[in-house]
């Protein structure tokens, strides 16, 4: 989440943003190379939106804080939910970090060390 991109953009892999906008409905097609979408400020876009909001600087500052106590809890194996323990399944060179209270998942946490 970046200042000026929309805040209902959830990443073209969905159908949909959080605003209930088809992607494809507002693909601009029109240059070569990649497609540029009016969620994005990354690529100037002849397409509009009538659902755009732009997130704010300070938005993006409470996201990216957000963001950072998430990761550090889960690199200290602890739930961002509760702070419980998080159980560890190890599987070849990754593992699977879960809460069972929460439910919450971190896939592909690389264990260092093992093949
Ligand atoms: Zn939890």
């Amino acid at each position: 989440m970046r200042a000026g991109d929309c805040k209902h953009f959830t990443g073209i892999q969905h159908e949909r943003c959080t605003a209930g906008v088809r992607y494809l409905d507002v693909r601009d097609s029109s240059q070569p190379g990649p497609y540029s979408w009016p969620c994005l400020k990354l690529r100037p876009c002849t397409t509009t939106c009538g659902k755009f909001e732009s997130v704010t600087a300070d938005e993006e500052q409470a996201f990216q804080r957000e963001s950072d106590r998430i990761l550090a809890a889960v690199l200290a194996d602890k739930c961002p939910e509760c702070n419980a323990d998080l159980l560890i399944a190890k599987s070849g060179g990754s593992c699977v970090k879960s809460c069972p209270t929460h439910g919450f998942v971190s896939r592909e946490c690389r264990v260092l060390g093992e093949p």
